[in-house]
């Protein structure tokens, strides 16, 4: 039986080791950590549950194939409740929208608040769901480094349809002809962060995003987004994939084209296939020792990372959601700040996670458990610790200018996650969340394929690579790398 070594146990790790084990390979998944999961990992303080990275979770469609790839039903394995509410958008006049996921309530309330016409709101959406069906689903379900993607009639019939504005307008242009109240704007401008993008520069390709949150709906897995993580594990061992965790790859030997084993820190794993998880910038630079080729990945622009604070809270938040985004005055200067000076921003826009709404073993009966994220430029240097104690200054004051709620006395633990830490518990180049950044109208063909082009053997999956960060997008490249591999090789 052909045996292939997955490096790392992220969602496209677990996801591919799935598949290819589904297939009849045998698998072994290498883990420097203890834990699988990655980024999609949890923490558990003083009574305290956080879900470590992800939290919003959209199109459990893609958990459902990957299920069904190996005949189980992803239902069985976890409980799935569809959220009323998206997100709820706090401003700083006091204006509150919630994004509700029934189309015609979320238009009343942004005609009511927002002033916006029923209709802008319809078009847009529609918009972006042709957007995402007619091409989106392209761009993301097939290897587009292959010149047989590019000569199938239906590719070319879905890029007939691809129009100027969506290549050459930015996602801020495209949404400020679309819609008359700046706050409509910002809140579609958002969802270019779900990929770490700005929306300032990306193009307007992007605005098919909301078509996932808003049309497809937004979800919560019971137990939080960790029981996704436990679901993929709890599989994977059912059909046999071995898992070695605290086994850091270090070095991939190579001859003739070809990876010959693993080197771990204290054995050489040999397969026939290997599959990294790893970034793939670490990936060329750490493994393979090819500072050309990660030097040319290097040059891509980085999707943002971000700063965390796992705050546990004697507070029971009236005013507060699942989801809730406390937005920034000036939102062109805050991805300014982020994006051409590098610097986090002075008003930076503050997103709140508290799952221990929906999941009350959360948090002790008395207090909620609070996930403060702000966006943080991926570079070089690190945050000094007066910078984060600034910046949770600013987070905190934002937080009783908007809720009228000191947190800071109420606060009763605490955990912070900063881009350096990002950057080495899953070695994620400079701490980005999603790989390379959208901002470029080629990024998605800058983006690493699923398979090297010089070792035979040698696919990659997760978020650096094709076709992108997120959690459904690593599911998808778990499929890609699944296609490649059984192309090539068989169980
Ligand atoms: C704070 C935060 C918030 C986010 N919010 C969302 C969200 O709301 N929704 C969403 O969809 N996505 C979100 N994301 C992005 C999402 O988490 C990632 O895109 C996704 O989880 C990345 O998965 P991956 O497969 O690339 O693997 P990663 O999670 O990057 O994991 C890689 C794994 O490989 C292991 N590894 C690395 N190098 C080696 C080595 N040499 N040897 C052995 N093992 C190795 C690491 O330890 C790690 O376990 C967020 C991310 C973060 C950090």
């Amino acid at each position: 039986m052909a045996k292939a070594i997955v490096i790392g146990s992220g969602v496209g790790g677990l996801a591919t080791a799935i598949r290819l084990r589904a297939k009849g390979f045998q698998v072994v998944v290498l883990e420097k950590n203890e834990y699988p999961g990655g980024k999609l990992s949890e923490i558990q303080l003083d009574g305290f549950h956080f879900d470590k990275g992800p939290s919003l979770f959209t199109q459990p469609t893609n958990f459902e194939k990957l299920f069904a790839a190996a005949n189980r039903n992803f239902y069985d394995y976890v409980s799935v409740k569809k959220l009323e509410e998206a997100n709820r958008y706090f401003f700083s006049d006091g204006t509150v929208v919630h994004a509700f996921i029934d189309r015609q309530k979320f238009e009343e309330e942004v005609q009511r608040k927002l002033g916006e016409k029923p209709q802008a709101i319809t078009t847009y959406l529609q918009e972006a769901q042709q957007l995402y069906e007619g091409i989106g689903k392209i761009f993301l379900d097939y290897p587009l480094h292959r010149i047989k993607t590019w000569l199938q009639k239906k590719i070319v019939k879905a890029l007939a349809l691809v129009k100027l504005s969506h290549l050459f307008q930015s996602v801020h242009q495209y949404n400020e002809k679309r819609f008359r109240n700046h706050k409509t704007i910002q809140i579609f401008n958002r969802f270019a962060t779900y990929n770490g993008s700005n929306p300032y520069q990306a193009p307007a390709m992007l605005t098919m995003i909301p078509h996932l949150e808003q049309n497809e709906g937004a979800f919560y897995p019971k137990g939080g987004m960790i029981s996704l993580t436990q679901s993929m594990y709890q599989l994977a061992t059912e059909l046999g994939v071995v898992f070695e965790f605290n086994t850091e790859v270090r070095r991939l030997h190579t001859y003739n084209g070809r990876v010959l084993y693993a080197e771990t820190q204290n054995q050489k794993v040999e397969g026939d296939i290997f599959v990294s998880n790893m970034d793939v910038f670490y990936t060329y630079n750490q493994l393979l020792n090819r500072k050309d080729k990660s030097q040319q990945i290097a040059k891509l622009e980085r999707s943002t990372s971000a700063i965390i604070f796992y705050w546990g809270v004697k507070v029971k938040s009236q005013a507060l959601s699942l989801h809730n985004i406390l937005f920034s005055d000036d939102y062109k200067k805050e991805f300014d700040q982020l994006f051409v000076q590098k610097q986090l921003p002075d008003d930076p826009t503050i997103y709140i996670n508290i799952t221990s709404k929906l999941d009350e073993s959360h948090a002790p009966a008395d207090a909620e458990n609070w996930f403060v994220m702000v966006n943080a430029p991926a570079k070089q240097s690190i945050v000094t610790n007066e910078q984060l104690m600034k910046l949770k200054d600013t987070v905190l004051q934002k937080i009783k200018r908007f809720l009228s709620i000191d947190i800071q006395a109420a606060i009763i633990t605490e955990f912070i996650w900063t881009p350096q830490g990002i950057d080495t518990d899953t070695n994620s180049y400079l701490g980005s969340l999603y790989g390379s950044a959208s901002n470029d109208k080629i990024a998605a063909f800058m983006r690493h394929a699923n398979e090297s082009s010089e070792y035979k053997n040698l696919f990659f999956c997760g978020g650096s690579v094709h076709p992108g960060g997120g959690i459904p997008l690593c599911l998808k490249s778990a499929v890609l790398v699944e296609q490649l591999v059984t192309e090539k090789f068989s169980a």
